[in-house]
């Protein structure tokens, strides 16, 4: 029976409510997307706190990213009334709970580990790149098999050093995290309800991360999709939901219907795609009424595309000052924020940015790897974490080596001067000695930190940021896209931890344009997961692209026709399709009857009885 209660719970339907409101040891949410889960995942755990009398410091809710925490916090507070009814509960990602629990792990960030990775192919006589080395320790380190044939001593090699550094990388957070847990006489209280987010993305690791983490508590609540499973290239099981069952032979199985996000018409053309897969049981019922239908766009090339996107905002959202086209001035009542331009790769977002750019539309754009490649961004970066993290040696080594050009030997003797007197005196004395060569880039850094440590903690990071990089004579595109990055931040620790931990949707760079009516995001397939926006612009759905293929990688067409699926699903009124002259094989399996055929951007229009599918 339902009583009656204000807020979150009253707006479930009765399986959604059955769900959250369960009394089993375990549960198991499988169901397809948009059908509530993240919605009766947070119900749970207001129902938990509000109507089973649960101490916040009791629970536990891992999320996939840290932007949905963050979501998720914010939510609940609304929800229970104020900070104060959930502070206490831990909610954040598997990577972020560890370090949590892992109170003196300092991860390398990502500036360090590209850095030492490139000492260490130096060291061994190798030329592969520095991301192919830190790829290939990530697989060993999931138990993956190996992609190229980096000898297993040189993964070693590298291990060993930055574990000689007193640093942890992302993937040892979690061995460390498990080790941990599973030493354990007791179980931490926190975990005593765990609540876990897009379960059927997590890797053998996590997995026996939140079984460890429960043991002995009293309920463990997963929620997730096979169909979206979209990281096994990453060590990510879909069969975690029967495991769970193995572990659990009395798990409670809950499957929700109701789709809630999408109309109808997209729903039509998702589906069939998606059930090209094995699999069965995928009912997925629309509620929302009938909206458009799903636009399929032609394109001449990636540039039409953009200009298309680009000028298709600037009609919905009107008002825009559309340099190019005034005459589309006007029309529509849509905001910025309300669109997404989703992708396979992160190289045709590049591209779209910049037509979106021109025109003048705020944009967004999710990932970060591209400028961490620069020398001169590591080099600031690793400066601020020393900033930020004073007594930490290896931090202040890092400084030393990346921004300063310091040799090892002298950056490792003044880093260890700095630690024992925790100022710069000493460490002058030691600049002042003889036999360095490069005393210049040391003296330079105590001036520098002695300018910067006082305001680090208290300035924006981009201000700091470009002050720095003004110090050091230092400019450049990958500088600019760090300063872009920076701007989302209004500290400095959370702004480098954000690089650290960060997933692929939780590091954002933005610039230019006005930010007020918000901005068009612009994120890669694999970034979109567990997002939705009003209109959706899928671009790029070419063979070759989607399903993507490398010369390095076959394509996993099960787990492309995933991602697919997971970029229709995230529309909510409106998708666009964009493909070129050579498009996707998917596209065929979308009844022809579903899809409007248009052109997006020729310099002839084309009649319409002209255009066809292929
Ligand atoms: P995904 O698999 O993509 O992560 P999901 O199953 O987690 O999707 P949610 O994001 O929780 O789905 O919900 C999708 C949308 O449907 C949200 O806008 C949510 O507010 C809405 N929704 C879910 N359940 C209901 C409901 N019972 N009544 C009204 N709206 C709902
Ligand atoms: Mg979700």
């Amino acid at each position: 029976k339902r009583e009656a209660e204000p807020g979150i719970l009253e707006g479930l339907n009765t399986e959604q409510y059955a769900a959250a409101t369960a009394e089993d040891r375990a549960v198991a949410v499988v169901a397809g997307p948009g059908t509530g889960k993240t919605k009766t995942l947070v119900a749970r755990a207001a129902w938990l706190i509000r109507e089973k009398g649960v101490k916040p410091s009791e629970i536990t809710a891992v999320t996939f990213t840290n932007r949905a925490a963050e979501e998720m916090r914010a939510r609940l507070e609304r929800e229970l009334g104020g900070r104060k009814a959930v502070r206490g509960m831990t909610i954040g990602t598997f990577h972020a709970i560890c370090l949590g629990e892992l109170e003196d792990a300092r991860v390398a960030g990502p500036w360090e580990t590209a850095e030492l990775a490139g000492e260490v192919l130096r060291e061994q006589g190798l030329r592969s790149a520095p991301g192919t080395l830190l790829g290939e320790v990530s697989r060993r380190k999931n138990g993956l098999p190996g992609e190229n044939d980096i000898p297993e001593e040189v993964c070693g090699r590298y291990d060993e050093r930055l574990h000689s550094a007193g640093l942890l990388d992302f993937d040892d957070l979690l061995l460390e995290g498990l080790r941990r847990a599973r030493g354990e006489k007791r179980q931490s209280r926190r975990f005593r309800h765990l609540l876990v987010d897009e379960f059927q993305d997590g890797n053998p690791i996590q997995y026996e991360l939140a079984l460890a983490w429960n043991r002995g508590g009293e309920s463990l609540f997963v929620i997730g999709d096979p169909d979206q499973s979209i990281y096994s290239f990453r060590g990510a099981d879909a069969d975690c939901f029967a495991r769970l069952g193995e572990a659990f032979p009395g798990l409670r199985q809950v499957r929700l219907v109701k789709n809630y996000r999408s109309t109808p018409e997209i729903l039509a053309c998702a589906l069939p795609v998606i059930e090209k897969n094995p699999g069965a049981d995928r009912a997925l019922e629309p509620v929302r009424e009938s909206g458009a239908a799903v636009r399929l766009l032609r394109t001449e090339s990636p540039l039409s595309e953009g200009i298309f996107v680009a000028r298709e905002i600037a009609r919905q959202v009107g008002g825009v000052d559309m340099r190019s086209a005034g005459e589309n001035r006007g029309e529509g009542t849509r905001s910025f924020d309300q669109f997404a331009v989703l992708c396979r790769t992160r190289r045709q977002l590049e591209a779209l940015e910049r037509c979106l750019r021109r025109d003048g539309i705020p944009c967004v754009t999710a990932g970060r790897e591209d400028f961490l490649n620069d020398r001169l961004v590591r080099g600031a970066l690793a400066f601020f974490q020393s900033l930020v993290r004073p007594a930490d040696g290896a931090a202040v080594e890092a400084a030393l080596r990346l921004a300063f050009s310091c040799p090892p030997d002298l950056a490792a003797g003044a880093a260890a001067v700095w630690r024992g007197t925790g100022g710069g005196a000493e460490a002058r004395r030691l600049a002042a000695a003889e036999g360095y060569p490069q005393v210049g880039g040391l003296l330079q850094w105590l001036e520098l930190t002695e300018r910067f440590a006082p305001r680090a903690a208290r300035e924006k990071p981009m201000h700091l940021l470009r002050e720095f990089a003004q110090q050091m004579h230092w400019e450049g595109e990958a500088l600019e896209g760090l300063l872009n990055t920076a701007v989302f931040h209004r500290e400095m620790a959370p702004f480098l931890e954000n690089l650290t931990l960060g997933r692929e949707g939780d590091v954002l760079r933005g610039g230019g344009g006005s930010y007020e009516a918000g901005y068009v995001t612009l994120m890669t397939l694999h970034a979109a997961k567990g997002l939705e926006f009003p209109v959706v612009f899928l671009c790029g759905v070419n063979r070759g692209l989607i399903p993507y293929e490398s010369e390095r990688r076959k394509a996993d067409r099960a787990e492309e026709r995933r991602l697919f699926y997971v970029g229709m699903t995230r529309a909510r009124d409106e998708l666009l399709l964009l493909a070129g002259e050579d498009p996707s094989e998917f596209l065929a399996d979308i009844p022809p009857a579903r899809l409007e055929l248009g052109e997006a951007h020729r310099r002839r229009e084309r009649p319409a009885e002209q255009l066809s599918l292929f």
